[in-house]
């Protein structure tokens, strides 16, 4: 019988899809909807019946079903007859119990009348006659339930199918299809060995010391308890991007020798609620059968953040969630376990204080861009494979690339060693680091972008304008290069300047910096009388130090001594100020730019010659360098008094006050980027 198509589908054994599941439940119902359960009796009508069968005295017994149909038995000594052929047998062949016919009828009552009526009739006809026997029967509609019934089961099953994704976690006799609450992580064992080792970590050398006694907690741990002393359960590495933090975790796996399970922050993070939690149970169970070990868990930030801050983003209880249990499993295994984890972030401003209490990640250990001997080590680290040449001056190198970190620094040895190799050269030449340095800062050079002379020209004379204040302003950086080659994706001419190392900003030296950065412009509106949008980038910078200056770091005197830093962008859509003091804020900003420009204006216009020098000259040779420019315009004014006094006063308590000293994130950050690119929209 056709109903057979109903049966469920078989368990999923191994690897069924969830999806072959779906797709036969659907053609179930499809089939269901269209197949109509058809009776195994024939359709007949009333008067077929009557004449055929009942006058003929060939039916058994009748049934009237729900009161809305007949079922019609033959007698089994009559089913012999020719014109019982087709209900006769069954298609196997055995004889039909029946009912082998059936009818509609209008009415029970009105149905029993007429039987009556005729069975009479046929009693005076024949006295013999036997009455045919009627019974009602209630049977259920199977069409009707199973449409209802359908769709449930279909629901129930997605149901069922989504818990357990939730829960695959904690077991479950689910096979690898719900695997989803399994942790990620990497895990590097005992035998397999990390290649990395504290030898390929350039400097860092305070960062190195923390990190081995973090190993030194796992080899020794009674040398430290028997004192009394509680080991600590996890350290936080904190940095910018490519400083090295995930480099210094895989070293430490390196040199502990014990199991390290590596995952990121954003490995926890899945669309389905709860996941993320059981990972984080997984992890730690895992982490607990192997102990002692490390767990490194990169990009804390991505589970870390602070929670209960945003009210329109409903998405964050699963964040939430992940993190809370983050901290019961942290809180969860003793100081003895063996087991301490490793984090990294670059955003340590928004994680949440719950994580940074004592008794989770109570140390913190941060990873600082390199400064200049910094960037020569790791310099000397990346340069172990590369065949250079004998007169490379790697201190030069590292001189040229302020501000790049570990990552840059690796990316341009490898640039450096296939520009070579494109120029089929048996070594890697000064001028091959050169060209991969300006790629990385600028982008890939366009050979052929093709620029008009009058653009070209404004070009020339808008980097001229910067290297211009550049050069004449105390407090702004000293030009290393400046070029109008092409590169990137919208430059069309750039600059690399070499920013002092220095954590602490005074209000001259950001209001030098803006001026500078406003030298383009002001160079293009006095030379040429006009303005471009090439601009757009500077303007860009301009105005969020402007608004850093006023409402951040407190250096305005209307203002006053107000910071309205918001790292974690709390207040999106509402401001922690009134609207007088926006507009105020508005005011200050504007007046202070305006303040700038003049200036810079008035510097170029004294300045002229120089610019025209330094314009005509770069229109010649595209490119000049600090020497170049030392030849053209003379030697800059500051340069000697301010290296002997940065030597002197290298700030050392830069820990004390580390938020506000270094202004990390993108509004506050006054200039760390050495480039300056000018946009055409
Ligand atoms: P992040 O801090 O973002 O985790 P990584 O550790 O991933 O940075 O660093 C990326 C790459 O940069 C490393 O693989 C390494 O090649 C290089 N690097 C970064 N810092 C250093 C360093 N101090 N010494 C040597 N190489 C480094
Ligand atoms: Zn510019």
């Amino acid at each position: 019988m056709e109903e057979n198509n109903q049966q469920k589908p078989d368990k999923p054994k191994g690897r069924i899809n969830m999806y072959w599941i779906y797709g036969m439940l659907l053609v179930g119902l499809i089939v269901i909807q269209f197949i109509p359960f058809t009776h195994s009796a024939r359709l007949i009508s009333f008067e077929e019946f009557e004449s055929n069968m009942l006058r003929a005295g060939d039916v058994e017994k009748l049934v009237v079903v729900n009161r809305e149909y007949v079922k019609v038995y033959i007698k089994p000594e009559r089913l012999s007859d020719p014109k019982y052929k087709e209900v006769a047998t069954t298609p196997f062949n055995t004889t039909n119990p029946g009912p082998h016919y059936r009818f509609k009828i209008l009415s029970a009552d009105g149905f029993e009348r007429k039987m009556e009526a005729i069975q009479s009739e046929l009693k005076q006809k024949d006295p013999t006659y036997q009455p045919v026997q009627i019974y009602p029967e209630e049977s259920m509609d199977w069409g009707s339930i199973l449409s209802v019934l359908i769709p449930i089961v279909i629901v129930v099953a997605i149901w069922i199918f989504i818990m357990r994704r939730m829960a695959g976690g904690i077991g479950g006799p689910g096979g690898q299809i719900f695997n989803f609450g399994k942790s990620k992580a990497t895990l590097f064992d005992k035998g397999q060995r990390v290649n990395v080792t504290f030898a390929d970590v350039a400097g860092l050398d305070e960062a190195k010391a923390e990190v081995m006694e973090i190993v030194d907690f796992l080899k020794n741990p009674k040398k430290y308890t028997a004192l009394g002393g509680k080991i600590p359960k996890g350290a936080l590495l904190i940095g910018p991007p490519g400083t090295g933090k995930t480099l210094i975790a895989k070293a430490v796996a390196g040199e502990a020798q014990v199991p390290f399970f590596s995952i990121s922050g954003s490995d926890f993070v899945e669309l389905f609620v709860g996941v993320g939690a059981s990972r984080v149970r997984d992890l730690f169970r895992q982490a607990r059968e192997k102990a002692p070990c490390i767990i490194f868990i990169d990009e804390i930030d991505a589970i870390g953040r602070a929670r209960g801050r945003n009210m329109f983003t409903g998405g964050n209880d699963e964040r939430e969630n992940t993190l809370n249990q983050l901290l019961v499993e942290m809180d969860g295994f003793g100081t003895d376990s063996g087991v301490i984890i490793l984090a990294a972030t670059n955003r340590p401003d928004v994680l949440d204080s719950a994580l940074l209490r004592p008794g989770r990640f109570d140390r913190q250990i941060a990873i600082d861009k390199p400064d200049l001997k910094g960037r020569e080590m790791i310099f000397r680290v990346h340069l172990k494979n590369i065949k250079v040449a004998p007169d490379l001056d790697i201190h030069r190198l590292a001189s040229q690339t302020p501000g790049f970190a570990g990552a840059d620094i690796a990316n341009v040895c490898n640039e450096a060693a296939l520009i070579a190799a494109r120029k089929n050269k048996k070594q890697v030449e000064m001028s091959d680091f050169q060209d991969a340095i300006d790629r990385v800062v600028g982008g890939l050079e366009k050979k052929n972008k093709i620029i008009s002379e009058e653009e070209k020209r404004i070009v020339a004379y808008h980097e001229a304008g910067h290297a211009i204040c550049g050069w004449f302003l105390e407090y702004a950086d000293p030009l290393v290069k400046v070029s109008i080659v092409p590169r990137g994706v919208a430059a069309l001419g750039y600059a690399q300047y070499l920013p002092k190392e220095q954590y602490l900003y005074t209000r001259e030296q950001l209001y030098d910096q803006m001026c500078m950065a406003l030298g383009g412009r002001a160079a293009e509106e006095i030379v040429f009388g006009k303005i471009s949008t090439g601009a757009q980038n500077d303007l860009e910078r301009i105005t969020k130090m402007a608004y850093a200056m006023v409402a951040i770091y407190g250096m305005n005197e209307r203002l006053g001594n107000v910071s309205f830093y918001d790292p974690q962008q709390e207040y999106t859509f509402q401001k922690p100020y009134s609207e007088e003091t926006a507009k105020l804020i508005d005011e200050e900003v504007r007046s202070l730019i305006n303040k700038a420009y003049e200036r810079t204006k008035n510097l170029l216009t004294e300045k002229r010659e120089s610019l025209e020098r330094l314009a005509q000259a770069l229109l010649q040779k595209e490119i000049l360098f600090q020497q170049d420019i030392e030849e053209l315009i003379g030697k800059r004014p500051y340069d000697i008094k301010h290296q002997a006094e940065a030597a002197a006063s290298m700030p050392q308590d830069r820990t004390v006050d580390s938020t506000n000293g270094q202004p990390e994130s993108s509004d506050g950050q006054p200039r760390m980027e050495p480039v300056d690119e000018h946009q055409r929209s």
